[in-house]
């Protein structure tokens, strides 16, 4: 558990030894190495990195942003045409297979099949609004959300598991860009199979919860990363029901974090029906939470907030995803 976006400050300890002579000279003593887990735990907050990773994808191929401005010139024309369809393709229900790659470095990461199949069930659950956050009327979604929940219709399959004993950790470059190299098998990682018809997904020891390529990103490094604390259902700690494996394949089929990619009111997720709001918010708010003149809606997989306490994606979400089975992830569905 050393997912830390704020840095662990250091206790400073007074400390006065024998007699308290003012004239003596207070020690002050750096206390970090009796810093406990559970003090990092408390700092612990979920750090997505996907915005980081297009950061990064950005300066090393300038002609991506011409990319990426196609395929939102494409969403759009499809939420201008979406209602018109025949209700069939409406309703189609996709199916995307699915490939796990588990990086281990003991037997404790090399996860079972029993944890990997618990997480294809959540993203089941979760893509197609069965989870259990939903059932009894969607009385936990605020009265004000309710229409605005969303079954996703897209179905998981899991083709298969490539299991490799590594001996790395893939924390981010000392340059403070994110580390790729689990998708390559001659840095320690796993070569994808074929990104254009499946979502690969690395699950390894990374400094981040996870991140994925939006789509447009270079086909060789497409996918989703997860850390492997993150991956399935342990039910341990505030990230243990799958939900991080949910926001980063929210990301893959093209949603942003639902304050935009910078934050701030001016900037947006490019969603009709997720309210307008400022940054992140963590743990498990109470309702409502306001931002930017309104309530958020934080509940909502692309926030950051703990697993338990995100449950719904909405009908904008749900369009602006399915928009890119008729684009750029046009492949992937079998
Ligand atoms: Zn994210």
């Amino acid at each position: 558990m050393r997912k830390l976006l704020t840095p662990v400050i250091g206790l400073i300890t007074l400390m006065c030894v024998t007699s308290c002579n003012q004239n003596e000279e207070a020690e002050l003593t750096n206390e970090t190495d009796a810093i406990t887990v559970e003090q990092e735990l408390q700092n612990q907050k979920r750090n997505c990195a996907t915005d980081k990773a297009l950061e990064d994808a950005l300066l090393k191929d300038p002609s991506l942003k011409q990319r990426m401005d196609l395929i939102e010139q494409e969403t759009r024309k499809f939420i201008e045409k979406q209602s018109s369809l025949p209700l069939a393709q409406r309703e189609q229900v996709f199916t995307i297979p699915v490939v796990v790659h588990i990086l281990h470095r003991n037997n404790a990461e090399n996860l079972s099949n029993n944890l990997i199949n618990s997480q294809i069930q959540v993203l089941n659950r979760d893509f197609n609004a069965n989870n259990v956050e939903l059932r009894n009327n969607r009385e936990r979604v605020p009265r004000v959300f309710r229409n605005r929940v969303a079954n996703i219709g897209v179905r998981f399959v899991l083709d298969r598991v490539i299991r490799v004993r590594t001996n790395r950790v893939f924390n981010s470059n000392p340059d403070g860009s994110l580390n790729q190299n689990m998708k390559f098998r001659n840095r320690g990682g796993s070569n994808p199979i074929n990104t254009r018809e499946f979502l690969n997904i690395w699950v390894c020891q990374t400094d981040a919860l996870g991140f994925a390529s939006f789509p447009g990103q270079n086909r060789r490094i497409d996918g989703v990363v997860v850390d492997t604390e993150a991956f399935g259902v342990t039910r341990n700690g505030a990230y243990g029901l799958g939900r991080t494996t949910t926001h980063e394949v929210g990301h893959y089929f093209n949603l942003r974090h639902v304050w935009g990619n910078r934050g701030g009111c001016g900037d947006d997720d490019l969603v009709g029906d997720t309210p307008n709001t400022n940054g992140p918010n963590y743990g498990c708010p109470a309702f409502p939470t306001r931002n930017c003149g309104s309530a958020d809606m934080t509940m909502n997989y692309m926030d950051y907030t703990d697993d338990a306490c995100m449950f719904m994606f909405t009908n904008g979400q749900r369009t602006r995803m399915r928009a890119v089975f008729n684009g750029f992830r046009s492949q992937l569905p079998m």
